[in-house]
């Protein structure tokens, strides 16, 4: 079985549709918040993601498109964009947003936008957050899936000695990494669809084997200056247009 996990895609269409022709035939797609917000394409990517019947969770940005005070905590360029995000999208992608829970399990993995204790707003950016966050998992949940950061990497609890006290080990999803579970408790973050911050412009997403206890980063890269193009056309911040092309 292989699952493909996207997070943060924020309206960027070109970029999600690029990630599912590189994924090509899965056995389903699991999304960890951050749909809209930023980007162009707002009802298109909840069309995309409805039609192919993806699974997950709301993040920040889609509370906030759905009329949620999260937009008072928002820099100012991100708030220009939800307030156009807000004009833009349907009733139709408000009431899809809406419906999205903050947590959902699936198998032996638990989804979030941001972390485990705080679902919406915690960007779990070291090993302490990620140690803090790994002994709430619950029952029978062994994984730990986020975005919210837009960057792709895994802390995984070290199976030998020390317990839950133990500093996670940090696993940097490089293109093309794969980490062997074996078993283990770990978060794994799959980086960002639609604005990653890494350093690097290509689509980040991953995938996940469950029979093989195993999970791979990908990235590809996609049409960012069409994508620069249409933001500009419809008025978003041109530095939010910029930054897509640096992937920062
Ligand atoms: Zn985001």
């Amino acid at each position: 079985m292989r699952i493909a996990i996207l997070s943060d895609i924020h309206a960027n269409l070109t970029a999600l549709d690029a990630v599912l022709a590189d994924a090509g035939r899965v056995d389903g797609v699991w999304q960890l918040g951050d749909i809209v917000g930023y980007g162009p394409d707002p009802d298109a990517v909840v069309d995309r993601l409805r039609r192919i019947g993806a699974t997950g969770v709301r993040g920040n940005h889609d509370a906030a498109a759905c009329g949620g005070s999260e937009i008072d905590w928002f820099n100012p360029d991100a708030r220009r964009a939800m307030e156009w995000t807000r004009r833009a999208i349907s009733a139709s992608t408000v009431e899809w947003l809406s419906a999205l829970p903050d947590r959902s399990t699936e198998g032996v993995c638990e989804l979030v936008h941001g972390s485990h204790r705080e679902p919406l707003w915690e960007y779990v950016t070291s090993e302490e957050v990620a140690r803090a966050n790994l002994v709430l998992l619950e029952e029978g949940v062994r994984i730990g899936l986020h975005g919210h950061t837009h960057m792709p990497i895994a802390f995984v609890a070290d199976a030998e000695g020390g317990g839950d006290r133990a500093r996670p080990s940090v696993v940097r999803g490089h293109p093309g990494a794969t980490l062997e579970l074996q078993g283990r408790r770990a978060l794994v973050n799959p980086g960002s669809v639609g604005q990653p911050r890494d350093g690097d412009p290509d689509a980040s997403y991953l995938i996940w084997e469950p029979e093989l206890d195993r999970v791979t980063w990908r990235r590809v890269p996609y049409d960012v200056a069409a994508v620069q193009r249409a933001m500009r056309e419809v008025g978003l911040p041109g530095s939010l247009a910029a930054r897509l092309a640096l992937g920062l």
